[in-house]
């Protein structure tokens, strides 16, 4: 190998968590790195307004676009699941509201042996990406990368839904990540003066230009090099040239819940009997790869609203315009404006259960099915969902997409939770603050009353609300891929950062708890810790 090819770490994804990781790592004069993403740059202009995301999620040329296998539970649909492809990963393309999950959920971490995971020891790492433009106290940052900020625009409706909120009794909040996370409110977004900021603005762009930091694009990672035990490298398809790299510390799988684990079975790594029947040799046997798939499944509750106000019939133009000359205004919005966590009476501990996203539109189908007329839609997902999923390699074939088998529902709580929760979005539409807007709902529709009528609208209808997780644990039992430092156990130089190794499902939306993963992470590889 040329010495041109030759680096001290490797990242393989510049997602949510390697973009953390190119900055930080390359902090160090020292350290040579190099970052792989199989994804183009971020020059799409609807990644930058906030209100592309409309658009974003399904953008063939910025997304995987995965499906899952047909689901048993849900009348054996298969569920689309956009991932980002493109410099920033999901960050890139998600909806940007800024929320870290539940104490208990790192707590619970560190009780399953997880040393050094406690929210006490992760609340450090979540201060040190922050820099919150509203919040200042013990529980913010206020000099980190990660620009956090309260929306510049929002729709007359989300007040609507917030004084809802309150007629049916439950607490506003003006801070999902303070003492207490309960209420609803308002979401805090990633964002910079009403821009995006995903990782690959927050952390790369500032330091594009260090000597030490070489970023390829359109490179996919095909397969890690291990030799005697210890990852030496990896294989690229960079733009059509296949070419070998090698690390002289350590290769960083940063290539998020599916592709990651994806990477390690294509690299012999996995459970054996899986990889021989796709004629791969075994080089490490770790049965958990792709294993103890979580995901959050959500189901949308969508009303027709009578006046003209929604986001349904918006001038597009008129706001892309408003937005690149002014930074304000409906293209600032990420549609999922407000939203809330609660508590339900199926859980005895204080400890939200269930979440909800709000959205001033029709929302059907990832908005990739237009209705006409005006409308709005709430999410509600349930946050520690039983079930569990996995991924099974397709092929031996990089190329093929792995499969997804997410497994929703196979746990009965999980339903007793979902029905709960469509109780609740329905009480909000009903309250007294939307009479002035209610008109016929539209799905699951006024005719759909009975218990079974809801239980098939929730088979019929939940998707993902895009929060896969668990697929490389970390652990010490014998379904855990990385130990609590993250390095793949019984491989030397090899590590995996990014969401699939929590071993729980966070109580609340993924990307901030990426960063804060990549963060501590990065301080444990530099040594500062
Ligand atoms: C539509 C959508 C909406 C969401 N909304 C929110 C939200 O509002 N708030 C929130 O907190 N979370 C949200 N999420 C979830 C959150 O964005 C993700 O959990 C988080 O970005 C995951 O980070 P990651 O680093 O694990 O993976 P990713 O960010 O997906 O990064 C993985 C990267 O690796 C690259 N890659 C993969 N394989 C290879 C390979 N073989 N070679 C080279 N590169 C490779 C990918 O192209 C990608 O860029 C959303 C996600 C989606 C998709």
């Amino acid at each position: 190998m040329s010495k041109k090819n030759n680096f001290d770490y490797i990242i393989v994804g510049a997602g949510s968590a390697g973009c953390v990781l190119a900055n930080r790592l390359s902090a160090n004069p020292d350290c040579k790195v190099l970052l792989l993403e199989a994804g183009s740059k971020d020059w799409h202009p609807f990644i930058h307004m906030p209100a592309g995301i409309a658009k974003l999620v399904n953008l063939k040329s910025l997304n995987w676009n995965y499906y899952t296998e047909p689901e048993p539970h849900l009348n054996n649909r298969q569920l689309y699941w956009p991932r980002g492809k493109v410099l920033g990963g999901s960050s890139s393309i998600n909806a940007m509201c800024y929320c870290r999950g539940h104490k208990k959920d790192y707590d619970l971490w560190e009780q399953e042996g997880n040393k050094g995971w406690g929210f006490n020891d992760v609340l450090p790492y979540f201060i040190k990406s922050e820099n919150n433009h509203r919040i200042a106290n013990e529980y913010h940052g206020n000099a980190g990368l990660l620009q956090v900020n309260d929306l510049k625009y929002h729709n007359q409706l989300t007040e609507t839904f917030l004084s809802a909120c309150q007629q049916q009794g439950y607490g506003l909040t003006r801070d999902f990540n303070g003492e207490h996370q309960r209420g609803f409110g308002l979401y805090q977004v990633t964002q910079s003066n009403g821009s995006r900021n995903s990782t690959a603005q927050a952390y790369l762009k500032p330091v594009q230009n260090r000597n030490n930091l070489t970023v390829w694009t359109k490179a996919t990672c095909q397969k890690i090099i291990i030799n005697n035990g210890k990852a030496q490298g990896v294989e690229v398809n960079h733009k059509g040239d296949f070419v070998k790299v090698s690390a002289n510390n350590e290769v960083l799988l940063s290539g998020g819940a599916l592709n990651s684990p994806q990477l390690l079975m294509l690299s012999g790594i996995g459970n054996a009997c899986d990889l021989e029947s796709h004629g791969i040799k075994t080089t490490q046997e770790l049965k958990g790869v792709g294993e103890n798939l979580q995901d959050h499944l959500d189901v949308c509750v969508v009303q027709r609203c009578s006046k003209n106000i929604t986001y349904d019939r918006l001038n597009e133009l008129k706001a892309a315009l408003q937005f690149y000359l002014f930074k304000s205004g409906p293209g600032t919005s990420n549609a999922a404006e407000a939203g809330g966590f609660l508590k339900t009476d199926l859980n005895k501990e204080e400890w939200p259960d269930l979440q909800f996203h709000f959205v001033p539109a029709i929302l059907d189908d990832h908005g990739r099915n237009r209705l006409k007329g005006n409308g709005y839609t709430l999410h509600m997902c349930y946050l520690r969902p039983q079930s569990r999923g996995s991924l099974k390699l397709a092929s031996k074939d990089p190329q093929q997409p792995i499969k997804i088998f997410a497994n929703y529902l196979s746990e009965s709580q999980d339903l007793a939770y979902m029905k709960k929760g469509f109780e609740i979005q329905r009480n909000i539409f009903a309250s007294s603050a939307f009479d002035a807007f209610r008109e016929p709902e539209i799905f699951p529709g006024d005719d759909v009353q009975s218990e079974a009528g809801i239980e098939q609208f929730i088979r019929n209808k939940a998707e993902t609300i895009y929060h896969p997780v668990g697929t490389c644990k970390m652990g010490s039992d014998e379904m855990a891929v990385v130990d609590n430092e993250l390095k793949v156990h019984g491989i030397e130089g090899l590590r995996v950062i990014d969401a699939s190794i929590m071993p729980n499902l966070v109580s609340g939306n993924t990307n901030a708890p990426t960063i804060m993963i990549a963060e501590k992470i990065s301080d444990v590889i530099l040594g500062a810790k």
